[in-house]
């Protein structure tokens, strides 16, 4: 027999209590019962978000609230800065190209976090910038950026700030309103411990007076429509019925923990899963790590890949590699949302397994193991 650990950041694992919400009966969406369900997801995500403002929800991945966000608040035309440190960055800059943005993009090491200096220089440079965008976290370089510091800036110009946090969202601090974030884009597959399929988008008065004159071609993501919606707690096209019970179940246990103890565990994970790393001999990859994932740097040579496919094919545990040019060159291990230190424990104590297995010496064995153990 096998067992199955997910351990990787996003999706990640789904409470059963949070599951099991999914499999009750499908309510038809204009009904009272759903509007009520809608509420709590609604008021609920504003706690998590930290705002006042309308979320709109879609039916997607994060990446199609990325685009909603983009081709609601820009034309075709409209100059942005992008701050890129990995392959999210990267998507934002694709997504504006496709709407013909024209993209200032600043690029970071997979590693480094974006420099907001840098962005204030852009900006300075170019005084018809309407948007800044970056990430919260950086999945796929597993790094950290200043949102507060790039927010301070932005917000001393007309141009807007959008914030993907898809990855950040419940595991690391935010405060949108008190940030003054404009756009804020999220999902409900990682952090927020529900299967994929919910993408969501808040935004500020700032950005909502964009998005009136916003040209970008759009529908059925148009927030405008969506926006009218919610005061009926409708979505006005048809909403992952079964996925809204399962958020509404992991948002309350969200509420039961509370929002900045949320915080405080993922900080306390990762600052184990950073010391194991080390312990196993490896750097990290991030000289500014998230509290939602660790990524570490393999020795040169050592197969990754095969790493990874061994973790699995013997041990069924799902841990992350690398992407694009990291690919085989790191692994990524997740701490992000229904996670706590047994998780960590059983993600090394399979790291450790495996790594010796492939003729690895370790520096310390069982170190890792007991380093993680020290997050209980
Ligand atoms: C996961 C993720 C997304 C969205 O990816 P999807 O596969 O479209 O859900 C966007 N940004 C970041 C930083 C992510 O980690």
């Amino acid at each position: 027999m096998k067992k199955y650990y997910l351990i990787t950041p996003g999706p990640t694992p789904v409470p059963h209590r949070v599951a099991a919400r999914s499999a009750e009966p499908i309510l038809h969406h204009r009904t009272k019962e759903f509007g009520e369900i809608f509420k709590a997801v609604q008021d609920g995500m504003k706690y998590v978000i930290k705002t006042k403002q309308d979320v709109m929800m879609l039916a997607g991945s994060g990446t199609s609230a990325m685009e909603a966000a983009v081709v609601n608040t820009l034309s075709p035309g409209d100059h942005v800065i992008v701050g890129s440190m990995g392959s999210f960055g990267e998507r934002f800059i694709k997504i504006c190209e496709a709407f013909g943005v024209h993209v200032n993009a600043i690029r970071e090491e997979w590693g480094t976090p974006v420099n907001p200096a840098k962005i204030e220089d852009a900006l300075k440079k170019d005084p018809s910038v309407k948007a800044v965008l970056i990430q919260h976290t950086d999945t796929s370089s597993t790094t950290l950026n200043d949102v507060k510091a790039v927010a301070d800036i932005v917000s001393k110009t007309s141009a807007i700030l959008i914030v993907d946090s898809v990855s950040g969202l419940g595991g690391e601090e935010l405060h949108m309103d008190d940030w003054e974030i404009d756009v804020l884009v999220t999902g409900c597959q990682k952090g927020l411990m529900t299967a994929p399929g919910i993408a969501m988008v808040a935004m500020s008065d700032k950005a909502w007076a964009h998005h009136k004159n916003a040209k970008c071609p759009r529908f059925s993501v148009d927030f405008s429509i969506i926006r009218a919606a919610i005061k009926d707690n409708e979505t006005p096209w048809t909403p992952p019925v079964t996925l809204f019970l399962s958020l509404s179940e992991a948002i309350k246990m969200v509420r039961e923990e509370g929002i900045e103890n949320t915080w405080a565990r993922h900080k306390k994970l990762s600052a184990a899963a950073r010391a194991a790393v080390q312990a196993l001999g490896f750097q990290l990859l991030s000289s500014r790590p998230a509290n939602v994932l660790t990524g570490a740097i393999l020795p040169a040579g050592f197969d990754g890949t095969l790493l990874l496919r061994k973790m699995l094919d013997e041990h069924g545990v799902s841990i992350a590699g690398g992407q694009e040019h990291l690919k085989g060159k790191i692994f990524r291990i997740a701490h992000m949302g229904y996670m706590n230190a047994f998780d960590l424990m059983i993600g090394f104590g399979a790291l450790e397994k495996t790594l010796t297995d492939m003729g690895y010496k370790l520096p310390e064995p069982g170190k890792a193991i007991k380093l993680a153990q020290s997050a209980l």
